[in-house]
């Protein structure tokens, strides 16, 4: 841990808090950034907190945006780079869960730090007047703990996102959350229904992209995920007794997000792939589990829960991709991978070894080695299919849609089924795609058709 006086504020941040200070105003950093300077990490962002009102911030700077100013926060944006300044407010009385109906400014930096949610983040600090914790949010930082400011029960009525903020911090930083802090979840989880989709969307990302993703357990245990997600909530019931496994579902999902690089889609990706198998399993009369066709339960169960989180449209095509194909059987040899590459789609082909990488890191160990080799085999296969410019898809051969209509192929369906045919003569016979030849097979198809 750093101490206090190690913490370094960047030259623009300090000439932002001198201006407000020679004008009269309090000025201090504060939340995340005070934290993670206190944590020896480099905060992404500086946020400033003044009793000066936005109005006379406003008039402090040149170039100013009324991004947040409704609750009190002005952007300034000084030398290439932006900054948020926001007035010190207590937040009004919350009906829904999520907003406060009014704020209120105040000259009181303690107010204001009263109102934020955890300890952790509920400290400034100014270049020369040094740390304000009135919460003792060093200590928790010092004991690893995440603990709410004031009545834990009252602030996630007030806005129920912070119960997920709480497991999302949890997990970044590898922190506990505090016992009665983390009953208070318990007791209010239900409220997490009244948060937008696109807000638990967010927060679940950041769980899921942070080096500690297997906290995601901690929604369970707080009653959260039966809320937001109860078709997860099922695989920690779905045991898995097959010689390739040795977790149930839930844990080896969540083992392999933990081994999955960190990128938003492939880790989506891998939350799902397996939710399926609670629908399908199957126990045979010697005990041993089956999921048959899980990956089209889960592709179908993912879309779902993708649309229901606001997911984006592509993003939802790939992640969806991705699980359909996480066990697609790839020899080692050059004509299987090209299969499967021209099958699951170039564009994800990569992705989708990283998945099936991390996807048998959290199966049993007994394979692992063996199958890793012939991972790296197809890897090096591929690679020597794209250095050599072999044709992959449709859009790589010698000829396209138009062509074949100035063929004869009739407009419509026909076409498609055509380049498709096509694309799997040039698969068996690389040496086809030149337009000669593939002219030739297709009046030889068109003509067997006639
Ligand atoms: P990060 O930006 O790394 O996610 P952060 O702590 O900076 O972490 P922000 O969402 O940027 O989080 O919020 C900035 C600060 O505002 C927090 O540190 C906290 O003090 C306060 N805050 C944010 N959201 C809430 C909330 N829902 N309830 C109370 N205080 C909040
Ligand atoms: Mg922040």
């Amino acid at each position: 841990m750093v101490t206090e006086s190690q913490i370094k504020i960047p030259q623009d941040v300090h000439s932002l808090i001198e201006i407000l200070n020679v004008h009269g105003f309090e000025a201090y950093t504060v939340g995340g950034c005070v934290r993670d300077s206190l944590l020896g990490r480099v905060p992404e962002d500086w946020d400033i907190a003044t009793n000066a009102k936005p109005e006379a911030v406003k008039g402090l700077f040149d170039k100013t945006v009324d991004t947040g100013i409704r609750h009190g926060t002005v952007t300034v944006l000084f030398k290439d780079a932006s900054y948020e300044i926001t007035t010190y407010r207590i937040d009004g009385e919350y009906t829904d869960s999520r907003h406060p109906q009014w704020v209120l400014y105040t000259d009181s930096l303690e107010s204001d730090l009263s109102r934020r949610d955890f300890t952790i983040n509920a400290m400034a600090y100014h270049p020369s007047l040094g740390l304000v914790d009135p919460f003792h949010g060093r200590l928790a930082l010092d004991k690893q703990m995440i603990a709410a400011v004031g009545n834990p029960g009252s602030r996630f009525q007030e806005d129920a996102l912070r119960m997920l903020r709480a497991v999302r911090f949890s997990a970044q930083l590898g922190f506990d959350i505090e016992t009665k802090t983390f009953q208070a979840i318990r007791n209010n989880s239900e409220g997490i229904r009244q948060i937008s989709c696109e807000r638990v969307r967010d927060e679940l990302t950041k769980l899921l992209l942070s080096p500690n993703p297997m906290k995601w357990t901690l929604l369970r245990d707080a009653g959260i995920l039966h809320h937001i997600m109860p078709e997860f909530d099922a695989c920690y019931e779905t045991p898995q007794n097959h010689p390739y496994h040795v977790h149930d579902v839930a844990f080896h999902t969540l083992y392999a997000v933990s081994q999955v690089e960190k990128d938003r889609i492939l880790c989506w990706a891998m939350l799902l792939h397996d939710i399926g198998k609670p629908t399908v399993r199957t126990t045979d009369r010697h005990q041993i589990d089956h999921f048959y066709n899980h990956q089209a339960h889960s592709v179908m169960l993912a879309r779902n829960i993708l649309k229901r989180l606001r997911f984006d449209a592509k993003s939802m095509e790939k992640i969806c991709r991705l699980i359909k194909h996480h066990d697609l059987r790839i020899k080692p040899e050059l004509r299987s991978v090209k299969k499967a590459v021209i099958y699951a789609g170039d564009d994800i082909f990569l992705d989708l070894l990283k998945i099936m990488e991390a996807d048998m890191k959290a199966q049993n160990p007994r394979f692992l080695h063996e199958r890793l080799d012939s991972l790296m085999q197809i890897r090096k296969l591929y690679a020597q299919i794209k250095h050599e410019g072999h044709c992959l898809s449709i859009k790589d051969l010698a000829l396209n849609g138009d062509d074949l209509l100035r063929l004869g192929v009739k407009p419509g369906k026909a076409v498609g089924k055509m380049l498709d045919e096509l694309l799997k003569a040039v698969l068996e016979n690389p040496e086809l795609n030149n337009s000669a030849a593939l002219s030739a097979l297709v009046h030889k198809q068109n003509w067997s058709k006639a």
